[in-house]
C-alpha cells in the first residue's frame, strides 16, 4: 500500500443551529475582531446580525466589500483596516470568496508586501493571524483548506495559495445559514464540491483513506443535489456536509488541471467558479480516460454517474450545457486560456502528461 499523509488542523463544529456556539469556541484572549464578508447575502439573511449579537462583548470589525472571486486589491483594503484596528483573528462568513479574503488578509496584516509576491513564492516571515470559517454555501470547502483563490485583474489571471497557516483554527458549518441560497447557487456550488472530490480521487497524491472520502462525498452529493436545488432542506444539509468532506479530500489530495482550465471561463466570461468546472467536466473525464492510466477509478466514477442517468444528462437536468458556445466563447479565445492554464501547478498532480496542444484540443472538443 502507498504511504501517505493526511492533515486536517481544522476543528468541525458540523450541524444546524451550531452556529450560536461560535462564543464558546473563540479563544478568550482576542478581543479585536475582524468580519470578513460579502457585500448582501450575510446582512440579508441575518448570518451577521445573529453574529454580532452572539460577540456582543468584543470589539467587532466588519469588513463587508468582499467581491466574488476576490481581487489583490480587496486584500489591501483589508490588511490596511486590520492593521488599523490591531484585529487579532479574522472571522469569514459566506461563500468561497469571504472565506477566502479572510485568509488573504489574515496572511497579510503582519506580513509585508503583496499576495502576488507570495502566489510567485515568497515565503511570509510572521504568522498568519487565526482565521474561523463560517461558510454560507455548500461548495468551496475552503472552511477545512489551506487554500485561497484570488483574482489578478492587471494580469487577467486566477489562481490559487496554500499555506498551511491558512486552515482555519475552527469552522462553524452550520446548513441552516445555506438555506437563503438560490436554485442555480445550490448547483453551482454542489458542483464545485463534486469536481473537488472527483479531482481529489484522480490526483496523484490521492490516498486510500482520501478516496474513501472523497466516494463518500461524490455519491452524497450526486444522490441529494437535485432535492437540494428544489430547496428540500435534509438534502441541502447534505450538500453541507458532503462539500466539507471534499474540502478534506482537496486539502489532501489537491485540484488537477480541471480547475487550472476553469480559471479563464471565469476570468474571461465572468463564469461563476462551480459552474466553469461543470461545463469542463464531462470533457475532463473523457481526457483522463485517453490520457492516464487510472482506468479502473474511472469506471468507478462513472458507475456513479449511471446511477443518476450519466454524467451527461445529469448536469443536463440540472440546467447545465456542456458547450463553450453556449456560454459565448469562441475559437480566438481557446490560445489565450492554454496560456493561461499551461502553468498552473494543478498540472503537475494530474495523472497525465500535458502539452499546450492537449489543452487546445481540450476545450476545442467542447466548442
Ligand atoms: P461566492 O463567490 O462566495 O458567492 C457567490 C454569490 O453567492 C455572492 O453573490 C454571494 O453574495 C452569494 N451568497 C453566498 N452565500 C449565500 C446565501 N447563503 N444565500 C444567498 N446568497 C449567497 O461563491 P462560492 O462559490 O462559495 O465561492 C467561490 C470562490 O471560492 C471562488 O473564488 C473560487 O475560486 C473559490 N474557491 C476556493 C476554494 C478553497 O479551497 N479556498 C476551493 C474552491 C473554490 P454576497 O457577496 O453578498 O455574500
Ligand atoms: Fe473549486
Amino acid at each position: 500500500m502507498k504511504n501517505f499523509n493526511f492533515f486536517i488542523p481544522t476543528k468541525i463544529i458540523f450541524g444546524k443551529g451550531r452556529i450560536n456556539e461560535l462564543n464558546e469556541n473563540l479563544p478568550e484572549k482576542f478581543n479585536n475582531i475582524m468580519i470578513v464578508t460579502g457585500k448582501n447575502s450575510a446582512k440579508k439573511s441575518g448570518a451577521l446580525d445573529k453574529i454580532k449579537f452572539l460577540l456582543k462583548d468584543k470589539n467587532l470589525i466588519l469588513f463587508d466589500k468582499t467581491e466574488e472571486n476576490p481581487s489583490f486589491d480587496i486584500l489591501e483594503k483589508g490588511r490596511e483596516l486590520a492593521k488599523k484596528e490591531k484585529v487579532e483573528i479574522i472571522i469569514g462568513l459566506g461563500g468561497g470568496s469571504p472565506m477566502d479574503a479572510a485568509k488573504g488578509i489574515a496572511l497579510l496584516t503582519n506580513n509585508e508586501g503583496s499576495m502576488r509576491d507570495y502566489m510567485k513564492g515568497k515565503t511570509p516571515s510572521k504568522d498568519i493571524l487565526p482565521i474561523v470559517c463560517i461558510p454560507t454555501t455548500s461548495g468551496t470547502g475552503s472552511e477545512v483548506t489551506p487554500y485561497a483563490v484570488f483574482t489578478d485583474p492587471e494580469n487577467e489571471d486566477k489562481g490559487g495559495y496554500a499555506n498551511t497557516g491558512l486552515f482555519p483554527i475552527f469552522s462553524i458549518i452550520d446548513p441552516e445559514l445555506t438555506y437563503s441560497m438560490p436554485e442555480t447557487l445550490i448547483i453551482n456550488t454542489g458542483i464545485d464540491a463534486l469536481t473537488h472530490a472527483l479531482e481529489g480521487y484522480f490526483s496523484t497524491k490521492a490516498n486510500i483513506l482520501n478516496d474513501y472520502l472523497a466516494i463518500h462525498s461524490i455519491e452524497i452529493i450526486t444522490g441529494n443535489i437535485k432535492d437540494a436545488a428544489k430547496k428540500d432542506k435534509s438534502a441541502m444539509d447534505r450538500l453541507s456536509y458532503a462539500s466539507m468532506v471534499a474540502g478534506i479530500v482537496i486539502s489532501n489530495a489537491g485540484t488537477l488541471f480541471l480547475h487550472a482550465a476553469g480559471y479563464p471561463l471565469t476570468v474571461y466570461h465572468k463564469i461563476p467558479h462551480g459552474l466553469a468546472n461543470a461545463i469542463l467536466l464531462p470533457a475532463f473525464i473523457n481526457f483522463l480516460k485517453q490520457k492516464s492510466n487510472i482506468k479502473e477509478k474511472i469506471e468507478i466514477i462513472e458507475s456513479i454517474f449511471e446511477q443518476v442517468g450519466g454524467i451527461e444528462s445529469f448536469l443536463n437536468e440540472l440546467g447545465i450545457k456542456t458547450k463553450l458556445s453556449a456560454y459565448n466563447i469562441n475559437k480566438e479565445e481557446l490560445r489565450i486560456f492554454v496560456k493561461k492554464t499551461i502553468h498552473k501547478k494543478n498540472l503537475l498532480i494530474t495523472p497525465a502528461k500535458i502539452t499546450e496542444q492537449d489543452i487546445y484540443d481540450f476545450y476545442e472538443s467542447i466548442l
